[in-house]
Order: structure tokens, then sequence, then C-alpha cells
């Protein structure tokens, strides 16, 4: 339903992770030609494979509908990049700093640059990996400078608001979409490549670039600041002996306030919030403007706190000391259906007890290989059954449904103690203390 006559515009991926790979699977779905490109040979091989190289649910079966279309193809030459595209999307990851707390733009500049200097005919260049704002200005500068088509390479911001687990669904059909353009041309190619959202009545809002990028750092920072929120309310229950269970449940019962992300825990990880709320700060703060957003230091401090409070549980449990105790770590990943472990507050506590000498079993359902990979030190077994074999203290880290659904009595037979750790309010107490155990959770008055 292109209204001009024009082809459909080729897209390139730049950078095929979480969210590239899934970017350039739902565009292929959409039914544009898709070149997908990283500089990890192995992912690329992969990819071409057929294999997604992440747990990402729903994903595998796109990339095969995908490839099976003839419309999607993956490579690590950039000199076909430049020549294969109209809409390049740059997707590679932007980490948090070695030495600070900003974000390290070394790769997307790497990107922007490989781009830049080989494309030789009008082309859209749209960052979507998150950056700090006044990113898109001064690669706008750079790109100019290094290309031979000076100004008439363009760039567009087109921030990413996907979540791990539900990567497809939020691709495909996402609660909104955001453009920051500098012309009515860039706004036009945005819209030729996500028409086939637009379509569908999507919400857009289009803006200039660095109204784009905040409103990505923006509501990872709202979200984050909702979860510690809550996770604060749980200290103080934790002072007074009141209950953050039944706290959060009448505050979410105002739709002023609403449930989501308003649920007391062990709090957020992963490779998105901790990050995007530090670089955010960090930016804010150079340019003269900390002050307003110092709350995000306050929000990363009760975040991290849990974790050290979660351990304080787990060694009251296990009576006073954690050497040569036996615990069953359930979960790694940040989140359930992920098996990412970036900044994970599970493998962060797996971590703590194993340093406080405690004798740590971790078992994740997907996470196991890149847990093992970020601290070897730890022991990974291969099934929940295994994890807690003798154990002397269970702790339920991420909130994987096999573990929300185990049961209490086989669980019990297993272990050496009836004793267990709910860091993640997701197992109903009243299952567990009437079948003998004691069970502690964060922001609650001990059970039995
Ligand atoms: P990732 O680490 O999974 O993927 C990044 C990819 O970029 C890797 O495959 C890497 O090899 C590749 N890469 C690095 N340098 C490159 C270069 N010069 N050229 C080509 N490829 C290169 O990271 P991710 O989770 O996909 O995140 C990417 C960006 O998207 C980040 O800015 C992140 O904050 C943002 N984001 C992520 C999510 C998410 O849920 N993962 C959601 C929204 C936004």
């Amino acid at each position: 339903s292109h209204e001009n006559d024009q082809p459909a515009p080729r897209v390139t991926v730049i950078g095929t992770g979480y969210l590239g790979a899934t970017h350039a699977v739902c565009m292929a779905i959409m039914g544009f030609d898709v070149l997908g490109v990283d500089v990890d040979q192995r992912k690329i091989d992969m990819l071409s494979a057929g294999k997604v190289p992440f747990f990402e649910p729903g994903l595998p079966e796109k990339l095969e509908e995908a490839l099976a279309s003839g419309r999607l193809r993956f490579s690590t030459d950039f000199d076909e990049a430049a020549s294969f595209g109209d809409v390049h999307f740059v997707c590679v990851g932007t980490p948090q700093a070695p030495d600070s707390s900003a974000a390290d733009l070394r790769y997307v500049d790497a990107a922007f640059t490989a781009l830049a200097t080989r494309i030789d005919r009008k082309a859209l260049l749209v960052g979507k990996s998150t950056v700090p704002i006044g990113t898109a200005a001064r690669i706008t500068t750079m790109v100019q400078s290094i290309s031979p088509l000076g100004a008439e390479l363009e760039l567009a911001w087109n921030p990413e608001f996907l979540r791990e687990g539900f990567a497809v669904q939020d691709t495909l059909f996402p609660d909104r979409l955001v453009f920051g353009v500098s012309s009515d041309w860039a706004e036009q190619q945005l819209r030729r490549v996500f028409e086939p959202i637009l379509d569908l009545d999507t919400p857009l809002i289009v803006a200039d670039l660095a109204t784009s990028e905040l409103v990505k750092v923006a509501a990872n920072s709202f979200l984050a600041t909702k979860i510690s929120f809550i996770n604060a309310m749980a200290e103080i229950c934790e002072a007074t002996g009141a209950d953050v269970n039944h706290l959060a449940k009448a505050l979410s019962l105002d739709d002023r306030i609403g449930g989501r992300f308003l649920k007391p825990g062990l709090g957020f990880g992963g490779g998105c919030l901790p990050k995007d709320i530090r670089a955010f700060k960090h930016r804010a703060e150079e340019l003269g403007v900390g002050q307003a957003v110092s709350f995000l230091g306050e929000v990363d401090s009760i975040n991290n706190r849990r974790r050290v409070r979660t351990v304080d549980l787990i060694r009251e449990l296990a009576g006073g000391s954690l050497a040569g105790v036996r615990v069953a770590a359930l979960g790694a990943a940040f989140k359930p259906n992920s098996d990412d472990v970036r900044d994970a507050p599970a493998l962060d506590v797996a971590r703590l007890l194993y340093l406080e000498g405690a004798i740590v079993s971790v078992y994740d359902p997907e996470a196991n290989a890149n847990a093992h990979r970020a601290y070897p030190d730890l022991n990974y077994v291969g099934s929940m059954a295994e994890a807690v074999d003798k154990a002397d203290v269970v702790a339920l880290l991420t909130e994987w449904s096999e573990f929300r659904n185990a049961d209490p009595d086989t669980l019990g037979a297993l272990v050496s103690h009836r004793r267990i750790l709910d860091g993640r309010h997701a197992l109903n107490a009243n299952d567990y203390t009437s079948k003998g155990w004691q069970y502690r959770a964060l922001g609650r008055p001990a059970q039995a």
C-alpha cells in the first residue's frame, strides 16, 4: 500500500543482539528486504543457519519464517550493508563504561563511522540504541564530516521499548513509536518502514533528536523509580513489622498508581535499567542539571540494598552464619523467560552467598551457560531437583514458572531443612508454612 510508486526501502540492521536480531527478523516478517550485520562472526553464522544466539520465546519460529521468505540475510560485510540499505538501523550495544557510570559509546561510534564512510547515495541512518541525550547531534556532525556525501546523509533516532521475553510481540505491536527527526524527508522514510505498524493505528510521536533520546531514558527512569519506591516501602515494613505485599496490593488498586512495576522483591537488573539510569544521571551532571535526576542515585542504591537484605534473610534462615551452609539458588537470569544475566540480582545474591562461605548450587532453566561465563566460580546444576538436594536453605531469586509451580512437599523431601527465601513474592506463603517450611520474604514479617 505504498502510495508513491517508489520501491519499498531496503533495510539494514547493524548489531544483531537481543534488539537487532529481533528488529531484523520482524522487519522481514513485515515484508521488507533486510540485511542484518554484526562484527561477531559466530552470531552471523548462527543466525544465517536459523539459530537464535540467545533465548527469546517465539523468535526462533519467526527467524525461520523470515529466512524462508528469502527477505532476510545476515553478513559481517559493511560494504554490502552500505550498498544494500536505504534505511540503516543501528542497534549495537551501549553498555556501562568500564571505568565510570557513563554509557560506553565506542560501538555506536564505530557502527556509524563504518556506514558513513562507505555509503555513496542518499540514505537514512537511524539510531535505535539507548544513548545519552546529545549523542544524535554529535553523531550528525561526525557523519557529515566523514561522509563522501556530506550533509546528504541524514540521521534520525528511533528509541526501542521492547522487553526481553516479549521482544517479537513488542516489536510487531508496540505501545507507541517515537521518531526523532530533523527533516520531513527523514520522517517520511521512517513512516515508510513502519507503515505496517502505523496501519494498526499505533500512536506515533514525531519529535526532535534530543527528545527522542530522552523519551527512552525517562521511561526507564520512571520504571526503575516505581520498583525502587515499593522496595523502599519494603525497607520501612521491615523496620515496623508491616507487610509490603498488602501495602502494594492496596496501593495498586488506586488506578492513578496502578500495579505494574509495583512488585516488591529483589529489584531490577538486566542490560538496560541499571546502566540506563546511571548513564542518564551522569549525562545530566555533564549538562549541569544533575540535581534534576539526583534521585536516580537513590533509586539505584535502594535497588542494590535489596540484594544485601536478601543475603541477610538467607543468613538468618540458616541460623546466623553462611559458612558451609548449602543454599539452592533458584534462578540466575535477571527476570524469567530470559537468559540475560547482565547485572542480574539473582546472580549477584548467589555470588555474595558464595563469598560468605556458603555452598551454592545455582539452577536456571535457560541462563546457566551465560551465568557460568559471568561467574565461573559458582556451582551450576542441570535441574531444580539437583539444586535443592540436601539444601539447608532454598532461595527463589528469579520467578520462573517452574519455581512458582513447585510442590512444597516434593521439594521438602529433597532438602535437609525446610527453609525458603522467596526473593520475588512468587509463592503462596501458606502453601509452604502449612507443610512445615520456614518462609521468609523481603518486606514481610517472618512466617512460621
Ligand atoms: P547486545 O549486546 O545483545 O547486542 C549488541 C550487538 O552489537 C552484539 O551482537 C555486538 O556484537 C554488536 N556490535 C558491537 N559493535 C558493533 C559494530 N561496530 N558493528 C556491528 N555490530 C556491532 O545488546 P542489546 O541488548 O541488543 O542492546 C542493544 C541496544 O539496544 C542497547 O543500547 C540497549 O540499551 C538497547 N535496548 C535493548 C533492549 C533489550 O531489551 N535488550 C531494549 C531496548 C533497548
